[in-house]
């Protein structure tokens, strides 16, 4: 494995306290707070404290704790915006980005919770 995390990115800063956030959730290892361009009515993002880069980086590189208080994260940010089915909510998308090909701009694990409309399709583009 060989990951470059950058310190610098702006979620970084979030985390460090250096830029603001509007918080959704946040546990020993996790932070949800709110998209600063939200796509659709609900766009919350979640990522872990520790420094990981993507998806791949985090299940690969990860505790055991960081990845259980993440999964629960998400599934409580899902659950405070009130959208899981099992909440009587309409659904959602949970969507993470990674690298040039995936389209992420911030080089720090997040995914996105879209909800609040129908989403649409998965991609826009054909293969
Ligand atoms: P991605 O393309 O998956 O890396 O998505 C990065 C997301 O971070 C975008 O949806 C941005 O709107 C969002 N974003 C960028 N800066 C901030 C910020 N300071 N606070 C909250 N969300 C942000």
């Amino acid at each position: 494995m060989d990951y470059i995390y950058d310190d610098q990115n702006i979620f970084a800063k979030i985390l460090r306290g250096e830029l603001p956030c509007n918080k959704v959730h946040e546990t020993e290892h996790s932070l949800a707070f709110a998209d600063i361009a939200p796509k659709a009515p609900h766009h919350v993002l979640v990522i872990p404290k520790g420094p990981y880069v993507s998806y791949d980086h985090f299940a690969r590189a990860a505790s055991e704790a960081e990845i259980l208080d993440y999964t629960r994260a998400v599934g409580e940010g899902i659950a405070k915006l009130g959208v899981g089915p099992g909440d009587g909510g309409n659904g959602y998308r949970v969507i993470s980005n990674s690298g040039s090909d995936g389209v992420q701009e911030v080089p720090h694990l997040h995914v996105h919770i879209l909800a609040g409309r129908n989403i649409g399709p998965l991609v826009v583009n054909q293969p």
